[in-house]
């Protein structure tokens, strides 16, 4: 048994590569630019280590569901203001991150972040730089070392927040065997599937001649009136200018302005596991659980002007996280049944649409302003009207607009 028995069920976590002591294992990317793991045969000595560090096995093994022996669900929003605006809905992430390494003065927080071209995970002590990992990233984001990193951390009895999606989050646990975990405290967010690192690079190539240019990229941005937007917004910053703003959009007068997210939204471009996600559902691997409270309109007296974040405590050490930093937010209980009828991932894995067969392929062999002209809406002065009403305009006026329009 080796790691290449996982074929497409793979995460690309990199737990293998950092189990194998004998360096057999490398994550390469594949034609689609999502890394797997290579085994070099020269090296590997067959002891099944890599496979049996693999999340996918791991997780329905070894931690399975025992870890959820209680559940609480919450409508939550952040009393750190500060912290609001760039957050990707009520800045639940942030604002225990903060409390935490305030509380720790040697702990180090994990997420995920914009640098050097690429979405990645790093590794932060101060709470100066948590801005970082604040937002929602649409794409897998590259673990890099932080699984060894994190593992000495532990092993110096420093408290370690991990914040990623419940695969990464599983890989983690899957990585440490579950060993030396008292000072480990997780984040899974609800995630509906991740696009590749590579598609997105060559999408960044409409902003940008190089992505070295680009100092930050975000996803999404608060509705400068209607605070209980949060927008789909794709935001390029160049040379710390905003440059681009272009607009995305769930409903279906979307202005799928940019190919990237449109191929996104419509769930074509996602990895293959994710597809077949084994933590869609409410068996959760962190200890809590974030993500965007979709069912907002069942609490219509609770912050009805503003993004609010399902959080879920799934653990003890959820429990002792979230006790010491629930005074920092406004909540309420949640109907996590009623959240799930609309917040997919809380129940099923996003179905794997035919056109995912010969999407990758397209992408690879067509330049980038073929792949917007073919995905894209084209931007004409209908689509940028529509862009502007649907972000400047009461839900009332944009309502009779569309029926004017249609
Ligand atoms: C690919 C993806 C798909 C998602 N799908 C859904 C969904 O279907 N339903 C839903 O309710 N919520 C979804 N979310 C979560 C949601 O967008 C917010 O991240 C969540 O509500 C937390 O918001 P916040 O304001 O508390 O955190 P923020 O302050 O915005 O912090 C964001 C947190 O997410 C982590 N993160 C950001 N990007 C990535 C990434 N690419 N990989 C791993 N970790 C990342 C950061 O490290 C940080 O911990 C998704 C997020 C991602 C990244």
């Amino acid at each position: 048994m080796n790691i290449l028995e996982i074929g497409k069920d793979c995460v690309g976590c990199g737990s293998c590569e950092h189990s194998c002591s004998h360096k057999a294992i490398t994550l390469r990317p594949d034609m689609e630019g999502f890394y797997y793991p290579i085994i070099d045969n020269t090296l590997c000595v067959d002891c099944s280590l890599c496979y049996k560090s693999c999340p996918q096995v791991f997780h329905t093994q070894e931690l399975g569901h025992q870890r959820n022996i209680v559940q609480f669900p919450y409508n939550v929003i952040s009393r750190l203001k500060r912290y609001y605006k760039k957050s990707a809905s009520g800045a639940v992430f942030v604002t225990i991150a903060h409390k935490f390494l305030q509380k720790y003065k040697n702990a180090v927080v994990c997420g995920a972040t914009y640098s050097e071209g690429r979405i990645h995970h790093i590794l932060v002590d101060k709470i100066g730089d948590l801005y970082k990992l604040q937002g929602s990233k649409y794409v897998q984001s590259q673990l890099d070392d932080v699984y060894p990193r994190i593992k000495r951390h532990l092993k110096s009895n420093q408290p370690v927040l991990f914040s990623g999606t419940p695969c990464q989050v599983a890989g983690l646990y899957a990585y440490l065997h579950n060993r030396n975990i008292e000072n480990l405290y997780t984040m899974d967010i609800i995630c509906h599937g991740v696009p590749s690192p590579k598609f997105l690079k060559k999408d960044l190539g409409l902003y940008a001649a190089n992505n070295s240019e680009i100092s930050s990229v975000q996803f999404r941005k608060k509705h400068p009136l209607f605070k209980s937007r949060s927008l789909y917004f794709l935001t390029i910053v160049k040379k710390h200018k905003p440059c681009v703003s272009m607009c995305f959009r769930k409903s279906s007068l979307n202005l799928k302005l940019d190919p990237y997210f449109s191929l996104f939204s419509k769930g074509w471009t996602l990895r293959r596991s994710c597809y077949q996600c084994h933590y869609s559902n409410l068996q959760r691997v962190g200890d809590i659980t974030i993500g965007d409270c979709d069912s907002h309109v069942n609490y219509p007296s609770f912050h009805p002007h503003e993004a609010t974040s399902v959080v879920i405590i799934n653990t003890v050490a959820g429990i002792n996280l979230w006790e010491r930093t629930s005074q920092y937010f406004d909540f309420i209980n949640l109907d996590i049944q009623k959240e799930a009828e609309v917040n997919v991932p809380l129940r099923e894995s996003f179905k794997c649409p035919p056109e995912r067969e010969t999407i990758y392929e397209e992408i690879n062999r067509l330049p980038i302003q073929e792949i917007k002209k073919r995905y894209a809406q084209k931007k004409t002065m209908r689509t940028v009207i529509s862009a502007f009403l649907i972000d400047y305009c009461p839900p009332i006026i944009i309502n009779k607009f569309v029926k004017l329009i249609r």
